[in-house]
């Protein structure tokens, strides 16, 4: 199409969105702001929509869901960019960024959210009440996003999975249509969202169980890279001993320009329990290079995260894995990150969502493909860098399932800027 074509049709899809009802901003390519609205955390992710619709309301999303079935047109969905790993090219993308309200009802535990809403504000706006959600390593994450790939966080082992904690969703189907869906409301399309991702429909709205958790001791602590094998082997029989409060991380990492290894923990409870609990690890793990533990509020412990190019969930914890990770010469070592999963995430209550292999023990990131380390080839989709593989985030009958109920809702798979689930 020549540029004055491209051109022509976006004026006809801004006539289409404006006699739909959209409300919102519009962004045209040529626009300064449509620069910085197409950008995704992501840096290789380059997106060049025809149109940027800015929804303000719910009707703005339904209104941008039918002008792109009417210009067939593709749609993505974007609130802050920190998954979107398929470019919009050509398409509408849809930014809820402006839809950021939050409201938390503390007499129920329960917080609803709009689509643009991140984990911060949530975070903030709860913890007024001595409530927590079960946010992940960063504030700046969205937590509709999130959410929908499942989203493990610090307190994950204690109370689950984000997407096990959703009671309520509202969500905007590939037919412009506006459904609530909860338990006793399109139960199969509630299913399919806690862990499906954004390929059953837009969600408007997100309600979810917050829980009483005020303070934690937390932070992460140093020590030499020549214990990471014995840190490692201690780390692999001391998880079994740990009650779901304690979460853990042991990451091959630099501080200072050295390597080390550092140890993460949040404990939802006392100082002094948690130290009793750690002794055993701290033990073998010999002089701390730097770093404290200290009791803090939920909000302010800041976890941090390992950009996964290598993914895999692991059983147990092998010999082989532990040499492999901790042979690499120092000028030439990526990061590796080994989390301790299991406790509630591997118990949900009955009717929970597609969330995968949740009777993993530990995730093994790297900051680097890895090709010759075995690999069990499952995967988590929030982590997932390529979003052609979701298949492998789950289990093959929810897999199945998740095909049936994309057929039932998406059956032209218009949602499919994502990490895809075909119908
Ligand atoms: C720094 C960083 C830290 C992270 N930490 C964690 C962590 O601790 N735990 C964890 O589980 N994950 C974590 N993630 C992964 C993160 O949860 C996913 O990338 C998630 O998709 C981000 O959602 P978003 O809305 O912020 O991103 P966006 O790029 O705005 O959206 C990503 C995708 O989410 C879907 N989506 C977003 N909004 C909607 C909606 N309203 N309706 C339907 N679909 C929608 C769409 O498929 C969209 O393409 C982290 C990512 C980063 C970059």
């Amino acid at each position: 199409m020549t540029t004055q074509v491209v051109r022509s049709v976006a004026t006809d899809v801004v006539a289409g969105l404006l006699g739909a009802g959209f409300n919102g901003a519009i962004r045209l390519p040529g626009e300064a702001e449509y620069d910085v609205q197409r950008r995704s955390v992501i840096p290789t992710v380059d997106s060049r929509p025809m149109v940027i619709a800015e929804a303000y309301c719910r009707t703005d999303v339904q209104a941008a869901v039918r002008t792109a079935r009417e210009y067939g047109l593709p749609i993505a969905v974007q609130a802050t960019g920190h998954g979107t790993r398929v470019p919009a090219d050509g398409g509408i993308l849809l930014k809820t960024t402006p839809m950021t309200s939050v409201l938390i009802d503390p007499e129920r535990r329960i917080a609803k959210v709009a689509p643009g809403a991140r984990w911060g504000a949530v975070i903030d706006a709860a913890g007024q009440f001595g409530l927590a959600p079960l946010s992940g390593s960063s504030r700046d994450v969205g937590v509709t996003g999130y959410t929908l790939g499942g989203g493990v966080g610090w307190l994950a082992r204690k109370y689950g999975f984000a997407a096990d904690s959703v009671i309520r969703a509202e969500v905007v189907t590939a037919d412009g249509r506006f459904v609530t869906a909860g338990a006793e409301h399109h139960p199969d399309l509630f299913w399919a969202i806690r862990g499906g991702t954004g390929n059953f429909g837009i969600v408007t709205s997100l309600e979810f169980r917050l829980y009483p958790v005020r303070h934690v001791h937390a932070g992460i602590v140093y020590y030499g890279i020549d214990r990471a094998a014995d840190i490692l082997r201690r780390y692999r029989e001391w998880t079994t001993t740990i009650p779901n409060e304690l979460s853990t991380a042991v990451v091959l990492t630099k501080i200072d320009g050295r390597r080390a290894v550092a140890i993460k923990v949040m404990y939802a409870g006392e100082a002094e329990v948690a130290e009793h609990l750690l002794k055993p690890l701290f033990e073998v793990a010999g002089p701390r290079l730097a770093g404290e533990l200290r009791t803090i509020e939920y909000g302010e412990a800041a976890m941090g995260g390992t950009p996964a190019k290598h993914l895999d969930f692991l059983d147990v914890l092998r010999d082989d894995v532990i040499d492999a990770v901790t042979r690499f010469p120092d000028d030439d070592a990526p990061t590796v990150e080994i989390r301790h999963w299991g406790g509630a995430m591997a118990h949900p209550g009955p009717g929970a969502g597609p969330v995968g292999h949740r009777g993993a023990t530990y995730s093994l990131i790297i900051d680097r493909e890895m090709p010759d380390l075995p690999n069990s080839g499952r995967t988590f989709v929030n982590f997932l860098a390529d979003p052609g593989r979701a298949e492998t985030a789950y289990a093959p009958e929810d897999l199945r399932r998740l095909g049936e109920v994309k057929r039932a809702y998406d059956p032209t798979n218009f949602f499919h800027l994502n990490a895809n689930i075909r119908p």
